[in-house]
């Protein structure tokens, strides 16, 4: 879709701190992150509404997904990766993977902005973290 922001990331028209990539997703550092290592999965395929995807391609979605939040775990050491999905923000549907420790951490009103050079660091530590 032209003007979405995360087509943009899957196109590299815009770069983002990219943590993983296969055939039909990417998985990316959220530049507001609730705690450090906040991830957002989507497909590569633009659809708006996480309800709407075909089932293929939403099992797909969250396949990638727990792939994704393995890395976290073993990058990052969290006791849980916590998931979330609302949808308002950019119109292209993801998941929410958030490093968590306690209960009701996964609170959206704790996010704040993480500049590009930590946001890259994390990074780099999530990616070492994939197939272990
Ligand atoms: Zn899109």
């Amino acid at each position: 879709m032209e003007n979405c922001l995360f087509c943009k990331f899957v196109k590299g028209e815009i770069p983002c701190a990219k943590v993983y990539e296969s055939d039909k997703a990417i998985a990316f550092l959220d530049i507001n992150p609730i705690n450090p290592g906040h991830i957002l999965v989507i497909l590569k395929k633009h659809v708006d509404y996480i309800f709407d995807l075909e089932d293929k391609d939403y099992k797909e979605l969250f396949l990638e997904a727990k792939k994704v939040a393995k890395a976290i775990k073993f990058a990052l050491g969290p006791k849980r990766v916590g998931v979330a999905v609302e949808g308002f923000g950019v119109p292209h549907a993801h998941i929410h993977l958030v490093p968590i420790n306690r209960g009701y951490e996964l609170n959206p009103n704790n996010a704040k902005p993480m500049d590009n050079k930590e946001l890259e660091k994390i990074a780099e530590k999530i990616r070492k973290g994939f197939g272990k």
